[in-house]
C-alpha cells in the first residue's frame, strides 16, 4: 500500500545533464515517492518520464546485492567484502608486479558523484599507481572539451538555461532536444520572443519537425556547411568587427581559409539548396540574440572537434557570446559529465589542472598533502587506446565502474572478445545483469542514485546535491565506500584519511578549484548548496554576482593568457568508412525515446518506461529505399555491416534521407554494426557513420 509521506527533501536527478530538481517524499526517512521541484531554477516544476520513474528502477530484481567472485571452475559465487577486496588488491598487485603499473587500467563514468570520481581518480593514480584510466564521457563529451579548451583556453560551456528563453534565434546542430533533453526543450517553448528555431540534422527528428527551419544536410557535411556559412557572412560583411578585434585572434587566417568554401560547392556537398544556406546566414546576421547549441550529432563524429569549433567560430565572428540569449553551447549528456570533465583525474589533473604543468602538480600535491612524485606528469591513455592496450596484451587487469561498455563501446563484438582475454576483470555496478557485469571475474555491488550523497554538475555548470533517501539493497555499498576499501586493501588508505566523507571531499575539491575558471570556493557546504537550489561555477569566495542564472564571458575575456578566444580550423577529412557498392547505406545511431537512457541498464527496469518504448528493434528506412528493396512497413529486415548483422522491424518513414538507416543506441545489438573510427583530436568514437546493407528477411 502507498505510504503517506511525512517529510520531503530536494535532490537533483541522476540521469541526464539537464540536472532537474526532484522533491523526494519521505516516510520515516525513506523515499516513498517523488515529484519535480517547482522552485528549482533548472526545471521549474517539470520532469521527463525518466525522472518521474527514478525510484522505481532502484527496486529491480537484478540489483547487485553481494560481491561475486569467479572460482577456478568458472562459476561466480557470493563472497564477503573482505574476501572481495583482498582478492581485488592481490590480483591487481600481482598483475602490476609481473607486467608493470601500466598493465592495470580503469574505465569509469559520468554517472557517479563528483566526490566519488575524484576519489577514484586519486586512489587509482596516486595510490595504486595506475597510469591509464578514462571515462565513458569519452563517448559523449570529449569533443566539446577539446573544442572549448583550444578555442576558449578552458573547458567552459558559457551558457545558462535561461538563454533558451532569451534567444531570438536558436540554432540546434545534431541535437534532438525534444527527446534527448526534453526539459531544455520545454525551456525553448517558454521563449516569448517568437524565436527562429533552426535545426541542422540529417534526420527529420522530433525537434526538426518542430523547428521553423530544418536544414537536412547530408550526414557528416556539417563542417563544410559551417565553413561555407562563415565564408558567406564574411563576404557580405556580416561580421561583428569590433568584437572580433577586441576579443579574438586568428580571424584573418580564418577568413582566408574559408574562401575555398563557396556557396555553390557547399550546396552541392551538403545536398542543401543555396537559398537555404543564404537564408540561415541572413537569419544569423539579422537576429540580435543568436544561440548555437550542439550535442552528439557533432560530438560523435570523425571530425567532431573541428565541427564544434566551426560553430564556435560562427558565434565569435558574429559577437554572439557573453550576452543573454547567445553562446556557442555544448549540451552535455550524462548527469555528471561536467563533474567528470573537471574532477575525474583522467584527461585533466583534478580541478581542470594540467598533468604536464609542474606548477599545477605542485598545487594539487600541496592541497592533497601527498608527495608530488605520486602525480603522473602526463594524462593516461584515452579509452580507445586502453582498448588497444588490451588487444596488445599491455593491459591485463581492468576495473570498470558504473558503465556498460560491452553494450555501448563502438564495434561491440571486438570489445567483448577483448574482455575475455583479460587476466582479471572487476566490474562495480548497481546491477548484476549488464552485459559487462556478466563478464566480470569480480562483481562489486554498488549503491545507486538515491542511496548515497554527493554532488553532480549539470550542463550549465550548476553544482547540485544528491542525497541518501533509501537504503541500498543487501550488501551494496556507495562507490565512495568501495573506493575507500580499495585504498585500504591496496595499502594506501593513509594517503586518503582526510577524504573521510563525500562532504569532506567536497571541501578538498573546493580548495583544488581555487583560482581556476571553475572556482567554487564560495560554496560553503552541502547545506548552503541545498538552500541555494544549486549554484553555477564560477562561484569564488566573496563572489559579487549571486544570481541564480549566470553565463560566462560577459566581459569579453576568455581563458587564454592573452584573454582572447581563438579561431581554430582545419580541412575536412573523409569518414573512416563510407557507403560503397557492397554496403550502400549509411547507418545513423542515436537516442530513440525520451523514456530510455543509454544501455537501458536502469530504464528497462520500469514497466512505465518500457511501455513508452517498443521492445522490438525498429530501423528507420526511407520509403523510396524500402520500395526498391521490396520491404513493407513492419516487415522483418536484416541490417548488416562488415562487423555483424542485426534483425529489425522496418519503420518506413521519411525521417531519414535516402541511402540512410537509423537505429536507436539503446538496443543491445546496435553496436555490433558500428565502425571504430575516432575524432583524431578528442579520440571520441564516431558512432554516427558506418556502411551497411539491408535486405528483407
Ligand atoms: Fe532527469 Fe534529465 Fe529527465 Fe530532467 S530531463 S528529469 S534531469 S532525465
Amino acid at each position: 500500500a502507498l505510504k503517506a509521506p511525512d517529510a520531503t527533501t530536494g535532490v537533483v536527478c541522476g540521469y541526464c545533464s539537464t540536472g532537474c530538481g526532484l522533491t523526494v517524499h519521505l516516510r520515516e526517512g525513506e523515499a516513498v515517492n517523488l515529484s519535480p521541484s517547482a522552485d528549482y531554477p533548472v526545471n521549474l516544476g517539470m520532469a521527463c518520464p525518466k525522472g518521474w520513474e527514478a525510484l522505481t528502477v532502484l527496486e529491480a530484481d537484478d540489483r547487485a546485492t553481494t560481491p561475486l567472485l569467479r572460482g577456478d571452475d568458472g562459476i561466480r559465487r557470493p563472497v564477503d567484502w573482505h574476501t572481495a577486496m583482498e582478492t581485488f588488491a592481490a590480483r591487481f598487485k600481482s598483475i602490476q608486479a609481473e607486467h608493470g603499473n601500466e598493465s592495470v587500467a580503469y574505465l569509469s563514468t559520468g554517472q557517479i558523484a563528483t566526490e566519488e570520481m575524484a576519489l577514484l581518480g586519486a586512489v587509482a593514480k596516486f595510490g595504486m599507481g595506475i597510469k591509464h584510466g578514462d571515462g565513458n564521457t569519452r563517448q559523449c563529451m570529449a569533443t566539446a572539451v577539446v573544442a572549448y579548451k583550444q578555442a576558449f583556453g578552458f573547458d567552459a560551456p558559457p551558457y545558462t538555461y535561461q538563454d533558451f528563453e532569451e534567444s531570438d534565434c536558436i540554432v540546434l546542430v545534431g541535437s534532438n532536444l525534444c527527446i534527448a533533453h526534453p526539459i531544455m526543450w520545454e525551456r525553448v517553448m517558454k521563449n516569448r520572443n517568437a524565436p527562429e528555431i533552426v535545426v541542422v540534422d540529417p534526420r527529420r527528428t522530433e525537434t526538426a519537425v518542430s523547428a521553423t527551419l530544418h536544414l537536412q544536410a547530408r550526414p557528416k557535411t556539417d563542417l563544410v556547411l559551417f565553413y561555407g556559412l562563415a565564408n558567406l557572412m564574411i563576404e557580405r560583411g556580416w561580421v561583428d568587427r569590433s568584437f572580433v578585434e577586441a576579443h579574438t585572434s586568428g580571424f584573418d587566417d580564418y577568413a582566408r581559409f574559408v574562401r575555398r568554401f563557396g556557396l555553390l560547392s557547399v550546396a552541392y556537398e551538403t545536398g542543401l539548396e543555396a537559398q537555404q544556406i543564404e537564408h540561415l546566414a541572413e537569419l544569423i546576421h539579422r537576429k540580435k540574440r543568436v544561440s548555437f547549441w550542439w550535442t552528439m550529432g557533432v560530438n560523435q563524429s570523425h571530425e567532431g572537434v573541428r565541427t564544434a569549433q566551426a560553430i564556435i567560430n560562427l558565434a565569435l565572428l558574429t559577437g554572439n557570446i557573453g550576452r543573454p540569449g547567445t553562446g556557442a553551447n555544448s549540451i552535455t549528456g550524462q548527469c555528471n559529465a561536467m563533474g567528470s570533465r573537471l574532477f575525474s583525474n583522467t584527461t585533466n589533473l583534478l580541478g581542470g589542472h594540467d598533468f604536464a604543468d609542474p606548477l599545477h602538480r605542485s598545487k594539487v600535491a600541496g592541497v592533497l598533502e601527498i608527495p608530488e612524485d605520486r602525480i603522473p606528469t602526463q594524462a593516461g591513455w584515452t579509452y580507445d587506446r586502453i582498448v588497444d592496450g588490451i588487444r596488445e596484451g599491455k593491459i591485463r587487469g581492468l576495473w570498470v565502474i558504473a558503465t556498460n561498455p560491452a553494450h555501448s563501446w563502438i564495434h561491440q563484438q571486438d570489445f567483448r572478445q577483448l574482455l575475455g582475454t583479460l587476466d582479471f576483470l572487476v566490474v562495480q555496478d548497481m546491477y548484476s545483469s549488464t552485459e559487462t557485469a556478466l563478464a566480470a571475474d569480480l562483481l562489486l555491488p554498488a549503491a545507486g542514485w538515491g542511496e548515497k550523497e554527493g554532488t553532480f554538475i549539470n550542463s550549465e555548470r550548476r553544482v547540485g546535491l544528491i542525497k541518501k533517501v533509501r537504503r541500498a539493497p543487501g550488501q551494496a555499498l556507495s562507490d565512495f565506500h568501495i573506493f575507500k576499501l580499495a585504498a585500504h586493501y591496496y595499502g594506501c588508505g593513509e594517503m586518503f584519511k582526510r577524504w573521510e566523507s563525500p562532504e569532506s571531499i567536497f571541501q578538498i575539491l573546493k580548495a583544488l578549484s581555487a583560482n581556476q575558471p571553475c572556482d567554487f570556493t564560495g560554496i560553503r557546504d552541502y547545506r548552503s548548496l541545498d538552500e541555494a537550489r544549486g549554484i553555477q561555477w564560477p562561484y569564488p569566495e566573496g563572489a559579487a554576482d549571486l544570481s541564480s542564472q549566470r553565463r560566462l564571458f560577459a566581459d569579453g575575456r576568455f581563458y587564454h593568457a592573452d584573454g582572447r578566444a581563438r579561431f581554430v580550423f582545419e580541412n575536412p577529412r573523409p569518414m573512416g568508412e563510407s557507403p560503397d557498392d557492397e554496403y550502400p547505406f549509411l547507418l545513423l545511431t542515436g537516442r530513440g525515446s525520451a523514456s530510455q537512457w543509454h544501455t537501458q541498464t536502469r530504464t528497462a527496469k520500469s514497466g512505465v518506461l518500457r511501455k513508452l518504448y517498443p521492445a522490438e528493434l525498429h530501423a528507420e528506412i526511407h520509403p523510396a529505399d524500402a520500395r526498391w528493396l521490396g520491404i513493407g512497413p513492419g516487415q522483418a529486415m536484416i541490417v548488416e555491416s562488415r562487423r555483424g548483422r542485426v534483425h529489425a522491424k522496418a519503420f518506413v518513414t521519411p525521417t531519414v534521407g535516402q541511402g540512410q538507416v537509423f537505429l536507436p543506441m539503446h538496443d543491445p545489438v546496435t553496436n555490433t554494426l558500428t565502425y571504430p573510427d575516432f575524432d583524431p583530436n578528442s579520440r571520441q568514437p564516431a558512432y554516427k557513420g558506418c556502411a551497411v546493407r539491408i535486405r528483407s528477411e
